[in-house]
């Protein structure tokens, strides 16, 4: 499989390095018409609203509202992929759920939590990092994961979110899961 890893902002080697350590092919997205080459998709965290500027910039948001592309995004990939975001406008639309942003509180800026992601491993490394987190889940979306009552992993048919950061560990095994489980079959199905 080609992967895709939008290269706007945030850390694009470290998920093109866990593409890799999958066994697929991972390539940075700079432009939108190279999206017609890649099988899936990921979004980098980052910061929601310079994100969201820079996608605009350069047609992104277009692009993939229209796209039936797999998607995975991570924290700010996240925000991006909602269909609401507290107290903002929802932007690519994709992800049936109600996101807040920073929602874990100055003195826990970051942390790291050990995690049970359904349907991928009870003991997901989770890095968390101004991380947003899922309040409410609607539609067909349906939650894999949580930290306390807050839910931080997301799937809704080819769409999956998370508020961690996977990249930043030496856990692959949720781009993995992404890639086979979620990129494969689409694939299958288009074909
Ligand atoms: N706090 C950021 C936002 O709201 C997300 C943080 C991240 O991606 N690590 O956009």
């Amino acid at each position: 499989m080609k992967i895709g890893v939008l290269a706007l902002q945030g850390a694009v080697r470290e998920h093109i390095h866990h593409i890799e350590l999958s066994g697929h092919e991972g390539v940075a997205i700079k432009r939108v018409e190279q999206l017609s080459t890649i099988d899936g998709l990921i979004l980098p965290g980052g910061e929601s609203t310079t994100l969201r500027r820079l996608m605009d910039l350069y047609g992104f948001k277009e692009a993939l509202q229209q796209s039936a592309l797999p998607m995975f995004g991570t924290c700010a990939g996240l925000i991006v992929l909602a269909k609401e975001i507290v107290g903002e406008e929802g932007y690519l639309n994709k992800l049936d759920i109600t996101v807040q942003r920073n929602s874990f509180g100055r003195q826990v800026d970051s942390f790291e939590s050990e995690l049970d992601v359904q349907g991928i491993a009870p003991d997901i490394e989770g890095v968390f990092i101004r991380a947003p987190h899922i309040e409410s889940t609607h539609g067909e979306a349906s939650v894999l994961s949580k930290v306390g009552e807050k839910i931080v992993a997301v799937q809704e048919g080819r769409y999956l979110g998370v508020s961690f950061h996977p990249e930043l560990t030496d856990d692959y095994r949720v781009t993995q899961y992404f890639i086979e489980k979620i990129v494969k079959p689409a694939c299958l199905k288009n074909n």
